[in-house]
This record gives structure tokens, C-alpha cells and sequence, in this order.
């Protein structure tokens, strides 16, 4: 069989045009119906054969670091997609530094959850990055070089792509040194401000959320025509979120262990649980206790912060919050499930929550931001109308509790989110991260 898309369409308009008089008649049109659907799934088979052959053994590289649970949920999220449209990509993610990095390089996401409790030191060094990027290049380039190669040659991908601020200069570098016709895509998985790191002239592509990045990708030399505008990945079971079946049946609330009845607060910190999660919770459970005492619940997301868990735990079990139902997590898989059923979020400022509730019609509260990187975020939300910043935990847990007493002004939100989100833009990075691929790059770096 050639592919052919209009063959089974025709053997379609024979077999409805015909009228049975008799069993015989009968008979003629079963088999003509077996025959077309035996003929429709050859034809779509052979379609799918030059495109299956001209994919095997392509291969598609995401570097991240686990620095927060970012970097991984959007490379997720993109790997999902891809695979959807393409099934036969081979695609790898990779935490590139602490895979392959060396000492104290290859410790990034054990530091990162420190830096992030010592705001100053964080702003200090996002302020001073401009002038520290070329001697970290330089010096990285000493200590992780071999490994890093090592990584881009034994994998020898068809496609790079970086999803994390400090995996552009070196294994940009080093991919053009291995094989300088394979294009190199950055995302940038910030929403409202990033850091200057992101943005390298070198690129092939650079798909940014907002306009407000776009602005610092511009300003960083990375030319208009490389930029492209989708908005930030989601993992898969948020594609459907925003579509309006985002809330949660009552059955599907009682499998989360919630009770249907009362009003739900997710609390989350990012992938580390940060963002002073334990005292947010602390607080708000208790000013719920007072206020709403029996309507109310709290879910508690600490992430990897294995020491939060513990603590709230305890306090839980010691009957801290008594009219009040918290339900403490470690690290979960389930994130859309436990927004789906929530009627508000408080989260420290991170892009992929932020971008999953908006999804998810959820609104939210602000309770923390990294200086400089996650500032931006804070505009995006307020000027959206679906959350405000909010610092002190007091503050917090009354806003919260007004807020949950207050179902019109959450619906008013809830629509500010839905608004705010960027349903196709994990299609749209991933149909463009496909023609990038299948174009390749030319050895005097255009897009051929
Ligand atoms: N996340 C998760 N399970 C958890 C905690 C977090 O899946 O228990 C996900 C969350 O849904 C989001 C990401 O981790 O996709 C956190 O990203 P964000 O940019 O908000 O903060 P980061 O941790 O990168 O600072």
C-alpha cells in the first residue's frame, strides 16, 4: 500500500452510499466496512513509516539543574509534548552539574535551598553576575570541561536544549565544539524578571514567557529574530486545566484524603519547600482554627524540605490546629490534582507554580520572593488581578481567611487566572523545539 489519505475516504462514501435490501446486501456492506477499516489503518501506518524512519535515533538533549523543581517540571513538561507529536524522539534530560559538573559545582541543588534562606547573599550575587560571568565561565570551563564534553559526545544529540540560567555559556560552547551543525535552543523558564545568565548571543533560539523578558533577552544582544513568545511549559495533566473541568469532582476530593465540605488552602515553597513555608502554614491554620473553625482545610506541600515536614508533622499530632484539618506532604506527584481542589494558594514566588495556577484557575497569594530573579513574578500576578504579595505570615493567614469568605471576590480571581494562562504554550515551544530540529543547523550558524 502507497499512502494514500484519500483511499479509505472513498472506500467510505461506497459503503455509506449503498442501501441494504437484503442479508446479502447486508453481508456486502459489513465486509466493505471491514475492508475500509483494515484499509484506513494501513494507509495511516504507511503514512506514519517515512516520518517513524527519518526520527529513529534522533536524539534531543535538555540540560537543567535541580535548583527548585522548575527546571525539571518545564524540561517535563517539553519531553511530554514532544513525545506526543513525535513519539519516536529519543529525548534525555540531564542535570548537567551535578551529573557531570565537579566539586563544588556538581552541589548546586543542595546549595541552592541555603542561598535561597540568605536573601542578601542571593541578591548580592544576582546583582554581581554580569561581572562574575566570565571568570565562572573561564573557571568552570577548567573544573567541569571534560565532563561536560564527555556527556554532549556519548549522547551525540541532533538537538540541545537548555532549560536552567547556567547551562548556556559551556555546554553551548562545548555542543559547537562536538558538532557545530546541531542548533542549541535556550527557554527560559522565568515569567516576570530573569537572570542575565538566560541570554547568549550565540543561540539559536530563545523562547521567552512575557514581555518583560523578552525586554532582558533583548537587552543581552540575543537577536529579535531568535526570540520566540509562548509563554512557560506546564506538565501534562495542567494542559487541560484551564479548559474549565479544572475543579475537582467530590469524589475525586475524597481520593486526595480532603474532606469535600470544606474550604482548601494549598500551601506550597517550590520544589524545596522554601519560602518560610512552615510558619505560612502555622499561621494560617491557626487563624482559620479561630475564624472558620470546622470549614476549613490546609494541604501542605513541603517538598524535598525534609525538616519542615517533620516539624509540622509533629505539631499537627500534638493537636496544634484542632478545627482545623492540615494535611502535611513531602514531595508530590500530584501537584494539579491538589490545585485542582484548592480554593486558594499561597506560594513563594516561583514561575512554574505561579504558571500552573494560573492554568488551574487558582488564586493566589505571595508569601515570598527570591531578589531580583523572582521579583518580576510578583507584578506578573498582581497586575493579572489573580493574587497579591502579602509578607508577614499574620498577614498572610487573615488575607487568606477573608479571602475564603469571600466566594465572589474568589471567582472575580479565578477568572484572572484562567486569563493570565497560556494554555498552548507547551505545544506551540514544543512544534517550534520539532522544526528546529528537523532543520538543523548550517555550519555558519543559520537555521538552515
Ligand atoms: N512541585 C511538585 N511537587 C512538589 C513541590 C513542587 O511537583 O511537591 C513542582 C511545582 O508544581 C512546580 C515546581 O515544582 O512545577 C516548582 O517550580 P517553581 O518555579 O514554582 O519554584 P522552584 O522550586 O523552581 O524555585
Amino acid at each position: 500500500l502507497r499512502p494514500n489519505p484519500r483511499r479509505p475516504f472513498i472506500l467510505l462514501l461506497g459503503a455509506r452510499g449503498s442501501i441494504p435490501n437484503s442479508e446479502d446486501d447486508l453481508l456486502i456492506m459489513a465486509a466493505r466496512t471491514v475492508t475500509m477499516v483494515l484499509t484506513f489503518a494501513a494507509c495511516a501506518t504507511a503514512r506514519d513509516v517515512p516520518q517513524r524512519w527519518q526520527n529513529r535515533n534522533r536524539r534531543v538533549l535538555m540540560l537543567i539543574s535541580d535548583t527548585g523543581g522548575g527546571h525539571r517540571a518545564s524540561a517535563l513538561a517539553l519531553q511530554a509534548m514532544m513525545h506526543k507529536l513525535r513519539p519516536c524522539l529519543d529525548i534525555k534530560i540531564v542535570d548537567i552539574w551535578t551529573e557531570h559538573g565537579a566539586w563544588p559545582d556538581n552541589q548546586m541543588p543542595r546549595t541552592y535551598p541555603f542561598l535561597c534562606r540568605h536573601r542578601q547573599l542571593w541578591r548580592a550575587m544576582f546583582h554581581m553576575a554580569p561581572l562574575l560571568e566570565r571568570p565562572w565561565f573561564a573557571t568552570t570551563r577548567l573544573t567541569c570541561g571534560a565532563g561536560f564534553k564527555r556527556c554532549i559526545s556519548e549522547y551525540d544529540p541532533h538537538l540541545v536544549v537548555s532549560l536552567h540560567p547556567l547551562c548556556q555559556h559551556l555546554p553551548l560552547d562545548l555542543s559547537r565544539r562536538h558538532d557545530d551543525t546541531v542548533p542549541f535552543a535556550t527557554v527560559c523558564t522565568d515569567l516576570g524578571s530573569a537572570h542575565c545568565t538566560w541570554f547568549v548571543e550565540g543561540v539559536d533560539a530563545c523562547f521567552v514567557a512575557t514581555d518583560a523578558v523578552r525586554r532582558i533577552a533583548e537587552s543581552r544582544g540575543v537577536a529579535r529574530s531568535k526570540i520566540r513568545q509562548h509563554g512557560l511549559p506546564v506538565r501534562r495533566p495542567f494542559w487541560q486545566a484551564s479548559s474549565g473541568a479544572a475543579k475537582l469532582a467530590r469524589r475525586q476530593i475524597a481520593a486526595l484524603g480532603l474532606e469535600v465540605n470544606r474550604r482548601t488552602v494549598l500551601i506550597v515553597g517550590g520544589g524545596d519547600g522554601l519560602g518560610g513555608l512552615e510558619s505560612v502554614v502555622d499561621a494560617t491554620a491557626s487563624r482559620l482554627a479561630a475564624d472558620q473553625p470546622g470549614a476549613a482545610q490546609v494541604v501542605a506541600v513541603c517538598g524535598r524540605n525534609s525538616a519542615a515536614r517533620r516539624r509540622l508533622e509533629a505539631r499537627q499530632q500534638a493537636g496544634r490546629w484542632p478545627e482545623v484539618s492540615v494535611r502535611v506532604l513531602g514531595f508530590t506527584n500530584e501537584m494539579s490534582e491538589y490545585m485542582k481542589a484548592a480554593d486558594c494558594l499561597v506560594s513563594k514566588a516561583g514561575p512554574g507554580t505561579i504558571a500552573e495556577a494560573a492554568m488551574c484557575g487558582l488564586p493566589t497569594v505571595l508569601s515570598d520572593f527570591l531578589p531580583g530573579q523572582e521579583h518580576g513574578n510578583l507584578a506578573f500576578v498582581t497586575r493579572h488581578g489573580f493574587g497579591q504579595y502579602v509578607r508577614q505570615p499574620k498577614a498572610i493567614a487573615r488575607h487568606v481567611s477573608a479571602l475564603l469568605q469571600s466566594p465572589a471576590e474568589l471567582a472575580r480571581m479565578s477568572a484572572a487566572a484562567r486569563a493570565a494562562a497560556t494554555p498552548l504554550a507547551t505545544k506551540q515551544i514544543a512544534t517550534d523545539l520539532l522544526q528546529i530540529l528537523d532543520r538543523g543547523r548550517t555550519a555558519d550558524g543559520a537555521l538552515a
